[in-house]
């Protein structure tokens, strides 16, 4: 895919690199999320080079205390969003390549230098991307019994197993307990887990297992977390869920006709030509103001109504998560647009990239095939949105009961206004005309 970037067709649709990266690769992502869980870590390629890596070399230090935290990855997060639409990343494939080519040299450059998971952790804003999102999916790998973790003496799920090497003074890791500092008879839901089964094999006594729960169900009870804590004490996690709800909409506001009057209009009101500008106020206008504004609001009315004694703050950043549903149905309908639109296009830009290395095995490029009708499409973006409007309500409900169980409406009703205003706005965006990016229009 990376080869084809560099050297292969300039138009993106016909480039593997493109098709694969934003139509096929972002489509599977969002609905692997949804129907059961972060399977995409788990297979992450970025990973496979650095364990590899550090066959040769061992990471000597240990992630700083002040990073330990989403921030880095928050603007990591939003820099990427904004990247995209700056450098219009979906139309070049060849800065799509080198996109991939500098993930993997981030990833070598941390994890080279910093001891555990500290990429996946602090740093990767997929993987910050895929730990929100799979706060909702159907399976977690969780203890069976915590009958058995209390009578355990070893706790290889965290500690792994080693042995001593030929040198007293070092040691060989056997295998890997886990190295996102979450101790399994304690850990909850899927915040910061990879999916990467490494407690799985190190448990001695074969209790850990990928199972069933209802989706959701994390994001209403806030009990502490090994190596989480409280959600609602944790600013940098809610404003990553305030990224990827509000990002969700500026993503897809950077798809749709309306945004070039928009641009164009702030373009005279600044009176510049150069996009990076405007792109900035419409970002700060999506991920900061709009947030601020909605949130803030809510919290200062469902703590009033309520009577509740917690700050506004502290109300904004707990209900923050109510946005975790919307945010995702928003990503599964704009993803899920081009995954079904543009499904089948994989086929003839693969049957292309073949012949044009001289091996045409799969035959001529069939560049009638691309994907599903639009009409057919839309009913199924509406059902994602829907389904994100009632999962937030579900869990604002939750939260307001909590807070007020006489009369939890008078909590609830501040956040059932929010959910609305970005439910509508979803609504609005996506069914606006859109650019067809990376795809071909059949033919
Ligand atoms: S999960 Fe396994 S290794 Fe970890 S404490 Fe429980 S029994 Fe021990
Ligand atoms: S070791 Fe287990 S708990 Fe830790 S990230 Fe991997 S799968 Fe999740």
């Amino acid at each position: 895919m990376i080869l084809h970037g560099f050297f292969g067709p300039t138009l993106a649709p016909k480039n593997l690199a493109t098709v694969l990266t934003w139509i096929h690769f972002r489509g599977a992502l969002v609905l692997v999320l949804l129907c059961a869980g972060n399977f995409f870590c788990l297979a992450c390629p970025f990973l496979l080079l650095r364990n590899a890596a550090r066959k040769l070399f061992k990471p000597r230090f240990s992630w700083p205390r002040a990073l330990r935290n989403k921030w880095i990855s928050v603007g990591l997060f939003a820099g990427i969003l904004f990247c995209y639409e700056l450098f219009d990343l979906w139309s070049s494939p060849y800065w799509t390549a080198a996109l991939a080519l500098g993930y993997f040299a981030a990833v070598l450059i941390v994890d080279g230098l910093f001891k555990h998971a500290a990429f996946c952790k602090f740093v990767c804003p997929i993987g910050q991307f895929n730990f929100v999102a799979s706060t909702l999916s159907p399976l977690e790998v969780k203890v069976r019994d915590s009958r058995v973790c209390e009578k355990c003496a070893t706790k290889d799920c965290i500690k792994g197993r080693r042995a001593e090497a030929e040198k007293k003074s070092e040691f060989v890791i056997l295998q890997r307990g886990c190295e996102l500092a979450l101790y399994l008879p304690r850990k909850v839901g899927n915040m910061d887990c990879t999916f990467c089964l490494d407690c799985v094999h190190a448990c001695p006594h074969d209790n850990i297992g990928v199972v069933g729960r209802m989706p959701a169900s994390e994001l209403m009870a806030d009990p502490l977390r090994s190596g989480v804590g409280y959600f609602s004490r944790r600013k940098d996690i809610a404003a990553l869920v305030i990224v990827f709800a509000f990002g969700a909409l500026v993503n897809a506001f950077g798809m749709v006709r309306p945004v070039y009057a928009v641009e164009a209009w702030l373009g005279r009101m600044i009176s510049t030509t150069h996009e990076a500008p405007v792109l900035g106020i419409i970002f700060a206008a999506f991920l900061i103001f709009a947030p601020l504004v909605l949130l803030g609001s809510a919290a200062r009315m469902s703590r009033a109504l309520s009577g509740g004694r917690s700050s506004v703050g502290t109300v904004a950043v707990r209900y923050s998560y109510t946005l975790v549903p919307l945010g995702l149905g928003m990503w599964l309908a704009h993803y899920g647009f081009h995954f079904f639109t543009g499904i089948l296009t994989v086929v003839p830009v693969t049957q292309a990239a073949l012949a044009s290395t001289g091996v045409p095995i799969l035959g001529g490029p069939f560049w009638t095939w691309t994907g599903m009708p639009t009409r057919f499409v839309q009913p199924i973006e509406l059902g994602f949105l829907l389904l994100g409007f009632m999962g937030s309500l579900m869990v604002a409900h939750q939260f307001a009961q909590e807070d007020c169980a006489e009369n939890p409406l008078r909590s609830f009703a501040p956040w059932f206004v929010v959910c609305a205003i970005v439910g509508a706005a979803s609504v609005w965006l996506m069914f606006q005309p859109m650019e067809m990016r990376a795809m071909l229009m059949g033919g």
